[in-house]
């Protein structure tokens, strides 16, 4: 018996390299752009994945697109995406240096709240997200995402600045969760208190990672060795004969990028 981690997981339990992280990502982004499994799907003009670095150790998650979003297929884009803008650059940081997500990848008609099915349906993206890009810090935005993240239906006024760290699928990460920038655009008092809990990013992101859950592990049976045949002088393919298992799957990979949609870098946002 071998004993392997499970998936694509490495002994410290994260996808291997940056590299592949991003590609994979970029997978589910083609799925989740053509996602119909909520009524969303039909009101909705543009799936708005979420952008930014997708090797980012900072991650905000918001509730879901708005007009502007929908429109631009890129997260908080808006007024509250400029105040957002702003409140990382006080505290050094840039889009270009965190991932954006939301709880919803599309729009709710007329705005109105995220219904708690949808949220059901929508959360395996977010996961996925989060098991890719491994941020050591999660900003949730507002009562949505904090009660998803953290699972818990206290609401964010009782527990906003208070960062503590929750496992997420296979990874430990440090939440923080922090009021929805949009209040402040109704309270303008707000952002001072939004401005307080940003500044307790920087410490937060140059702490050390939370130790993170031991990987699942799972016994693979080990592959029986093929017999030799004695008919055969060599497994090599002849000189210009076309090796069958490299064009099947030559074959494979063209059809499946066929059927995909090009990804559009710039809605993703990856940089
Ligand atoms: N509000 C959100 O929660 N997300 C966006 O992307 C925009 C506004």
């Amino acid at each position: 018996m071998v004993v392997q981690p499970a998936g694509d997981v490495n002994t410290i339990g994260s996808v291997s390299t940056a590299v592949e992280r991003r590609e994979r990502l970029k997978e589910v982004y083609r799925e989740a752009s053509q996602c119909t499994k909520c009524a969303l799907a039909e009101t909705r003009t543009t799936v708005v994945f979420g952008a930014g670095n997708a090797d980012a150790d900072l991650m905000f998650v918001g509730e879901a697109p708005g007009a502007n979003e929908d429109r631009g297929g890129l997260p908080f884009i808006g007024q509250a995406g400029r105040l957002l803008d702003r409140l990382l650059e006080e505290v050094g940081l840039a889009r270009g240096d965190v991932f954006i997500a939301n709880v919803l990848k599309c729009r709710p008609p007329g705005n109105r709240d995220p219904r708690p099915s949808e949220i059901e349906t929508c959360r395996d993206y977010l996961h996925r997200q989060v098991e890719l890009i491994e941020p050591k810090v999660i900003c949730t935005l507002g009562n949505f995402s904090t009660k998803l993240l953290r699972d818990d239906p206290t609401g964010i006024s009782r527990v906003h600045g208070q960062a503590e760290v929750k496992v997420l699928g296979r990874r430990a990460v440090t939440i923080l969760p922090i009021y929805h920038p949009a209040a402040a655009l109704y309270t303008p008092s707000m952002v001072d208190t939004l401005r307080a809990d940003f500044a307790l990013l920087p410490e937060l992101l140059a702490a050390p990672e939370p130790p993170q859950p031991a990987p699942e592990v799972f016994a693979v049976p080990e592959p029986a060795e093929p017999e030799p045949d004695p008919t055969l002088a060599s497994a090599a393919p002849l000189d210009g004969a076309p090796d069958p298992a490299a064009a099947a799957a030559d074959g494979a990979d063209s059809a499946a990028a066929e059927d995909l949609p090009a990804v559009h870098e710039q809605q993703l946002g990856l940089f």
